[in-house]
């Protein structure tokens, strides 16, 4: 089953459990980057432009699902008892 990313205004709801706020993410993607490289040879990856993202699979940390992940709205969750103020 393919899971879209969140944005700006969605978040991830593991739909047996309720967690909202860890997650396994496995994903792909094609990326075009600029290594550039100390005189010790340190690479450090000065501009990355990614060209395609696919989610892969995004499963529950708490109970493991990954069948029922799905997208909700971020506001008007504020009620929700699920993990106020977590660590
Ligand atoms: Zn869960």
């Amino acid at each position: 089953m393919a899971v879209q990313l969140p944005d700006a205004n969605t978040r991830w709801r593991c739909g047996h459990c309720g967690n909202l706020t860890r997650f396994d993410v496995v994903r792909s993607r094609t990326a075009a980057e600029y290594w550039h490289f100390t005189i010790g040879g340190e690479p450090e990856i000065e501009e990355v432009e990614v060209s395609s993202e696919d989610v892969e699979r995004v499963a529950c940390r708490w109970c493991g699902a990954s069948d029922r992940i799905e997208l909700v709205p971020r506001h008007g969750l504020e009620d929700s008892p699920a993990e106020v103020g977590g660590p």
